[in-house]
């Protein structure tokens, strides 16, 4: 059995707590690894040891951290295949999918070699008599990363590779799911030159959340997760003090609009509703066509594809759509859930929640399910599921389906299929959540734009990664001058008179 422990100091090391938690192989239900859980003192003595090493690294010309960051992504490519490999054997997505993930975080590290550029201060001369005023943008010092299973590559990269280009030392506390990728990560650091203890990786559980929230030390902390959570961590952080951002759980609508090319739109809404089985914090849960007809269209075009999804282990081969839900918790809520939704009433059109495949009957496949009729009332459209589970609720006009999206508590991610321009321009316009696709269903911003939702996906007040990651990762210093004038062309050889 592997034995997972922590990164501190430039190297791996065993938990000493004593407590430990399974790593599961989704696709057979077998624990294929048991991961540490930090107690405090394993917790205070990464803060300790980051915290001495940090003011060297801020030292440091930010070229010189740039270097690393470039180092880094080469290392990230040539270990491409080990990482999706690593990724999918825990989290079970496929292996280009896992590929994806570590892309996604990879564009962060290429942007964050920009941070020469991205920590210019500004400066005014003569803003006074004789004054002149600049800022100049530091690191904050040991600041902190909370991150879910899901993007167990992209989302720590997202955190820690500004943070670093920063000047700050970093203390990652990564999904106990699927702990293995960011251990990976931190030793490419180190092999990029990143210096000792700039970079640790504490693995654990509540016990260490709350070590770093309470931790006088942490001056930051980014946590991406479940609503709940967020709101907790954002809380109880900000109550201690520190800068904190937290993004949270979504409920993804794509409205489908009369003139839409359904195909398009169909294509868009497999990918986006089952890719990854649906977890995936953009994944689109709801789709909203606006009118009868549209949604009869919409659903006959649906049904038969999402019969025919490949549901398969990432072994299988890269022709998989998606593979199994992380653990047997997720496949158990994530089926219930499906059971309430014929409770409340909806039309189950596909029903996955047989599905079985030879070989893996321990495993947490699930198959895709489809509702129809679902209604803003039922808790299958106001409650995340997190699975492969697509909700289609209808409506009669753009405005009602412009309300269904805009008075639903979650507010990351939303998407109107159309032909229409005019539509377009009214919806990107009036839509009360942070990213939208115009016939995009998945409009996960790129490295160089930030990242966040509205309303109750996101606590705090900047995005991720893009120049909002350099405002949360520094802090700005002030520095107004004033020298006094003199002598400025030679010596003067006169007695010097005061009148
Ligand atoms: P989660 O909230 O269970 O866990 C996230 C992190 O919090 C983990 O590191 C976990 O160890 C820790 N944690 C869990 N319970 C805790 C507790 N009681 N006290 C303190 N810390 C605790 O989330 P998850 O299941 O790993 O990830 C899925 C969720 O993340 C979904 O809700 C998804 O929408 C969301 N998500 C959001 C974004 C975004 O950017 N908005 C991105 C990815 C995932």
């Amino acid at each position: 059995m592997q034995n997972i422990g922590h990164f501190i100091n430039g190297q791996r090391v065993a938990g000493k707590s004593g407590r430990t938690t399974d790593v599961f192989n989704p696709a057979t239900g077998e624990v294929q690894a048991k991961v540490a859980l930090a107690n405090a003192d394993e917790l205070n003595a990464a803060i300790e040891n980051a915290k001495a090493a940090q003011p060297a690294w801020a030292a440091q010309n930010p070229q010189k951290r740039a270097r690393v960051m470039m180092e880094f992504v080469r290392l990230l490519h040539r270990d491409m295949d080990k990482l999706a490999e690593a990724l999918s054997r825990e989290h079970g997505k496929t292996i280009p999918d896992a590929k994806g993930d570590v892309i996604r975080g990879l564009e962060v590290a290429e942007f964050c070699i920009g941070a020469p550029h991205l920590l210019k201060g500004e400066f005014s001369e003569g803003a006074g008599p004789g004054i002149d005023i600049h800022s100049v943008r530091q690191p904050l010092g040991v600041v902190a990363g909370i991150t879910p299973f899901n993007f167990p590559a992209m989302i720590p990269m997202w955190k820690f590779c500004p943070a670093i280009a920063c000047g700050n030392a970093f203390i990652l506390k990564p999904s106990e799911r699927d702990p293995s990728v960011p251990l990976m990560l931190a030793e490419l650091l180190m092999e990029a030159g990143l210096p000792a203890g700039i970079l640790n990786v504490v693995n654990g559980d509540k016990e260490a959340v709350d070590g770093i929230l309470d931790h006088p030390d942490v001056m930051a902390v980014g946590f991406v997760g479940s609503t709940p959570i967020a709101e907790y961590v954002y809380s109880r952080g900000c109550a201690n003090g520190k800068r904190v951002q937290c993004f949270g759980g979504a409920k993804n609508h794509m409205l489908i609009m009369p003139d839409a090319d359904m195909d398009q739109a169909v294509d868009a809404l497999i990918g986006a509703g089952y890719g990854a089985a649906g977890e995936r914090c953009m994944a689109v849960s709801v789709a909203v066509p606006i009118g009868q007809e549209t949604a009869d269209r919409l659903v006959a075009k649906l049904k038969p594809r999402v019969e025919a999804l490949k549901i398969a282990p990432y072994t299988a081969g890269d022709d998989v759509d998606f593979g199994p839900l992380v653990t047997r918790e997720a496949y158990d809520r994530v089926r219930n859930y499906v059971d309430i939704g014929v409770k409340e009433g909806a039309e189950l059109v596909v029903d996955g929640r047989d599905f079985k495949l030879q070989g893996y009957e321990n495993g947490n496949f699930m198959g895709g399910c489809l509702f129809d009729h679902v209604t803003k009332e039922m808790r299958i459209y106001k409650e995340e599921i997190f699975g492969p589970v697509l909700a289609v609720a209808r409506t009669d006009t753009y405005e009602e389906a412009l309300d269904l999206a805009m008075t639903h508590e979650y507010g990351n991610g939303v998407a109107l299929f159309t032909r229409d321009g005019d539509a377009a321009r009214d919806f990107s316009s009036r839509i009360n959540v942070g990213m939208v696709g115009i016939n995009v269903p998945i409009p996960v911003p790129i490295a160089y734009y930030t990242f966040g939702g509205w309303k109750r996906s996101g606590f705090g007040d900047l995005n991720q990664h893009g120049p909002d990651a350099f405002r949360f990762y520094t802090r700005t210093k002030t520095i107004t001058s004033r020298w006094p004038s003199g002598i400025k062309d030679g010596s003067e050889f006169t007695i010097p008179l005061m009148g």
